[in-house]
């Protein structure tokens, strides 16, 4: 269930009568769980909407829609998906007390990934949330790989229940799902060996799905590490002329995918910029 926030007049939400607080329960019914529902499964020129007012009354539209007219239901803000991973180089983790509280919040979610490009590791997808991205051919996703080893990256991530993300990759790239990927460099810990590997998507041959895996890069400088502490990452965060030299010596990656990075950057606005994981 999705709940409506505002609804703009002269909209056919409006003429409907929905109104802030109605509860949008089904569409042909499907039960709606959160803006991808509503937003592809009222894409259809028509459908049974199944709705609750805040009166209590039940009501089912039969809504026939002309194709480009916007519903003009604005929904209240999504649960967002957290994060289970705790990597040291946390930009969340590192950011100074006092901003707004949204800023701390450490999400993980393909939803945002899709939305607005927010970076997502994929390590708390359920099997139902590929089916979805597959079903609802949320592509390109933005997805944060720091390296094709499972171990290194469990290490990384701090969970050691991640998923290997060169077959969680592989997987969607059958099926059609693109995606721009990260990776924050930690000298000594997925640089080197392993980060050649990942140039060529974590196989030896580097195949043409495999090879989907480049994108942008932060370089993280284990000399930013507090003596004996935690990272206080947000401002150690290394880019631009490094990320460049760093391109060049992989050689593996296309101009289509070094597009496909700024326009990653480009999407996800300063966060992604700076390699931020939300
Ligand atoms: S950097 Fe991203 S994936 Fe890692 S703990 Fe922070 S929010 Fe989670």
């Amino acid at each position: 269930m999705i709940r409506v926030q505002s609804v703009a007049p002269d909209s056919i939400g409006g003429e409907l009568g929905l109104v802030p607080g109605t509860e949008l329960v089904a569409v042909n019914g499907r039960a709606l769980d959160d803006f991808l529902d509503w937003e592809f499964l009222t894409a259809d020129e028509r459908f049974l909407l199944a709705a609750r007012l805040p009166t209590g009354e039940e009501v089912e539209y039969d809504i026939e829609r002309p194709e480009g007219l916007p519903m003009g239901v604005t929904l209240e803000p999504p649960r967002i998906r957290r994060c289970g991973n705790h990597c040291d180089f946390c930009f969340v983790d590192g950011n100074p007390e006092g901003l707004r509280t949204p800023l701390y919040i450490r999400d993980d979610d393909y939803r945002l990934s899709f939305r607005y490009g927010n970076f997502a590791t994929l390590t708390n997808l359920k099997p139902w949330d590929l089916e979805r991205i597959v079903e609802y051919r949320l592509s390109p996703l933005y997805v944060s790989v720091h390296a094709t080893d499972a171990t290194i990256r469990r290490w990384l991530l701090r969970n050691p229940e991640a998923p290997d993300i060169v077959p969680q990759l592989g997987w969607f790239a059958e099926r059609g799902i693109a995606f721009h990927t990260q990776v924050v460099l930690v000298p000594g810990v997925n640089d080197g060996v392993e980060l050649e590997r990942r140039a060529r998507g974590g196989r030896p041959d580097g195949d043409a799905s495999a090879r989907r895996t480049g994108g942008a890069m932060v370089l993280w400088s284990r000399r930013s590490l507090p003596s004996g502490g935690r990272a206080a990452a947000g401002s150690r965060v290394v880019r631009g002329f490094r990320a460049t030299r760093k391109r060049r010596r992989l050689g593996a990656l296309s101009s289509d995918q070094d597009r496909g990075g700024r326009r990653s950057a480009s999407r996800a606005g300063r966060d992604a910029h700076r390699g931020r994981d939300r």
